[in-house]
């Protein structure tokens, strides 16, 4: 639903980048995975029926696959807000398709997407009970903890930044985010560094280089890289400045994943 570009195009960019492995993570909104007319309420989602979208992706990367038998092709979902719908992630992180999950919080309960948040009124006060009733969320599903890895992490900050210019006193979440990167750590979990907030204006990776240093120290090992591509000529996009910021952060490697488990590549 997010994305227009060709998939043959951006597994042939790929290619031609020489990157060891792209992985097709398309959306699925476990609240949004049946057409509209099964939910009540509707007014805080733009997009339904994920449950098509879902066996559409995985059917056309499993196939292609095949095709680019000599690429590294890894057939992934970015599986949002999973505790919305056990049942549905369940169903879905158990489809023996799935290379990769990635699994995030695009919507907290009662609000819409952060991409679709107007925060240009919005009091101090206001920001920071979202953030806090975010940062609950992925602290959740970091406990719940059945995927790969976390995706974008701070993905709250994203819009409010780039539009309205807004920087939350980061401070307050300290201790919320210490417990997630080790619950994380503790399954042996990872995070995704996502380079698109370089090329989108917001200044660092999702997450920064401070939360990836933490997330090592707290004993994490696994670390993915993804540029968050939506179009050809995003894919890759600062791909080398994220594995510097794991190397930054104290490891020596980076990881995609084959069959749900960690392949990984040493940082030269
Ligand atoms: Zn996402």
């Amino acid at each position: 639903m997010d994305s227009e570009a060709d998939i043959r195009e951006m597994i042939e960019r790929a290619m031609e980048l020489d990157l060891a492995a792209y992985a097709v993570t398309d959306h699925c909104e476990c609240n949004c995975w049946y057409p509209k007319e099964h939910y009540e309420n509707t007014e805080l989602f733009d997009y339904f029926n994920y449950k098509d979208d879902f066996e559409a992706s995985l059917s056309a990367v499993t196939e292609l696959k095949e095709k680019y038998s000599d690429f590294n092709l890894i057939c992934g979902t970015e599986l949002g807000q999973p505790l919305a719908d056990l049942e549905i992630a369940e169903k879905c992180i158990s489809d023996s398709r799935l290379d990769f999950v990635i699994s995030s919080v695009h919507q907290i309960k009662d609000e819409k997407d952060f991409f679709y948040i107007n925060y240009y009124h919005m009091t101090t006060a206001e920001i920071n009970n979202l953030l806090e009733r975010y940062f609950s969320e992925v602290y959740e599903l970091c406990k719940w903890g059945k995927f790969d890895v976390l995706g974008h992490l701070t993905y709250c900050l994203r819009y409010m930044k780039i539009r309205n210019n807004i920087t939350p006193n980061m401070k307050l979440f300290d201790e919320i985010i210490a417990e997630s990167l080790r619950t994380l750590a503790d399954k042996g979990k990872g995070i995704e560094i996502n380079t698109s907030g370089i090329r989108q204006g917001f200044g660092t990776t999702f997450p920064s280089l401070k939360y990836i240093k933490l997330f090592r120290e707290l004993g994490g090992k696994i670390i993915s890289i993804g540029s968050d591509a939506h179009k050809v000529r995003d894919l890759g996009a600062n791909i080398a400045e994220g594995a510097e910021l794991a190397k930054a952060g104290g490891f020596n490697e980076i990881c995609y994943f084959k069959k749900r488990q960690p392949v990984f590549i040493r940082i030269n």
